[in-house]
């Protein structure tokens, strides 16, 4: 220690001076291929390549009907480990990482002398890049998949044009089997919809899968335990009561639909997803076909109260055709008059409280008080970010529909008369 103190304390004229080198002339810095680059160029060919084989529609569909449910199986049983959303906190973890390299980046403005600063940031940003595109090329043979998945392989399946007979004949049936459910389900003393608890519905699943999967060959695997999402009440703003993720595998619910008398569709509709059936309708179909072949009258009428919306949608196609929809156009109510046949009023209120888990009418009109605990109050997200929220999700669905084109949610119908007849 006081050696060091003793020759810093020298005066600089006594120390060996040191010989003088003549300056090299300098040299521009050319940039030269790294093992990283090399790295990153063959990382982006090769995920390239995978996109581009995903193309071909045959080996698309033998991943999506040999390969993936077998992977779905496997990396789900492994995420259903942790009962967190994996999914979540990695895209929380990449935000995170992402205003690190911004306050990295500011800070090297002021330690920009600093070599082992630069080479510091330097090393976080070609790590960053890393994840980055493997994380684009993930999306982009995902992209593949989603266009590519359909059940009825290499079949263009562009047919929805329903005649305005079609869909009154499947409204017809949907309303006979309604009402054969209807008194069938478990209600509570308050005649509210008792949802079946996910084991119950997993159960359910299992044995329905194991039914569909003779039609449909992607059915080999079990549904995974539910997780619910840290980010419910952005995902209830975004419109989202479940989603699926890939890579992690997981079935991912907003906490604010459980009691919800659709919860079994929706959570079917998912398990489809999980298991490779990517497109919107057909896992609306598909999901609708699982808990139709339950035994459970509470999993089957859940099945009829989500594709409601649906039929609704394509009677409003078949009857408006490409004129606006006006749902108080005479000739509409009429039809709809016509169409709607519960056995009394009392019936047809019961189903609309158990589409929307609210029964203030249904008791209303029996003149009888509901002794059943309110809901609990979610609040709301603060206004700004609510409207953030609700803005990304219109983009987002609009973005969807513009990609999915005539696979969005509308080619449900066309599926459930295919398979009416
Ligand atoms: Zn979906």
């Amino acid at each position: 220690m006081a050696d060091t103190v003793l020759l810093e304390e020298r005066p600089a004229e006594q120390l060996p001076a040191a010989p003088v080198q003549p300056e090299a002339p300098k040299e521009k810095k050319k940039f030269r291929l790294t093992k990283y680059w090399i790295f990153l160029i063959v990382l982006i060919a090769v995920l390239a390549a995978i996109w581009g084989i995903f193309q071909i529609q045959s080996i698309s569909d033998f991943w999506l009907n040999r390969v993936h449910p077998a992977c779905a199986d496997l990396i789900g049983s492994i995420t259903a480990k942790i009962p967190v959303p994996i999914y979540e906190i990695m895209i929380a973890a990449a935000a995170v990482l992402g205003v690190l390299l911004i306050v990295f980046l500011i800070l090297l403005i002021f330690l920009r002398k600093r070599a082992k600063y630069r080479r510091f940031v330097g090393g976080y940003f070609k790590t960053l890049l890393v994840i980055a595109v493997i994380a684009a090329g993930f999306s982009f043979i995902f992209d593949a998949w989603l266009l590519r998945s359909s059940v009825l392989g290499e079949t263009d399946y562009t047919a929805q044009e329903h005649t305005l007979e079609e869909v009154v004949a499947l409204c017809d049936r949907w309303q006979t089997e309604v009402n054969g459910l209807i008194d069938k389900v478990d209600r509570d003393k308050n005649h509210h919809f008792i949802r079946r608890t996910e084991e119950e519905i997993r159960a359910d699943l299992m044995k329905a899968r194991a039914k569909l999967s003779a039609e449909y060959g992607r059915f080999t695997i079990d549904p995974p335990p539910e997780k619910l999402s840290f980010v419910s009440p952005a995902l209830h703003t975004f419109g989202i009561a479940a989603y699926t993720t890939t890579p992690t595998m997981e079935i991912v619910f907003s906490d604010r639909y459980e009691a919800a008398a659709v919860f079994p569709s929706v959570y079917a509709h998912e398990f489809s997803h999980y298991c490779g059936y990517w497109r919107e309708d057909e896992a609306n179909y598909l999901g609708f076909r699982l808990c139709d072949l339950s035994e459970d009258p509470n999993i089957r009428y859940a099945g009829y109260i989500d594709i409601w919306t649906d039929l609704m949608d394509a009677l409003d196609k078949a009857f408006f055709g490409d004129a606006p929809v006006n749902h108080d156009d005479e000739g509409y109510l009429a039809l709809c008059e016509e169409l709607v046949q519960f056995e009394d009023q009392e019936h047809l209120l019961l189903f609309i409280c158990d589409r929307s888990t609210n029964y203030k009418l249904y008791h209303e009109l029996r003149g009888e008080e509901d002794s059943t605990p309110p809901k609990p109050d979610y609040g709301t997200l603060p206004e700004g970010v609510g409207e953030i929220v609700s803005d990304a999700g219109e983009k987002h669905f609009e973005n969807l529909r513009d990609k999915l084109g005539a696979h969005y949610y509308d080619g449900v119908v066309q599926l459930m008369l295919d398979h009416m007849e």
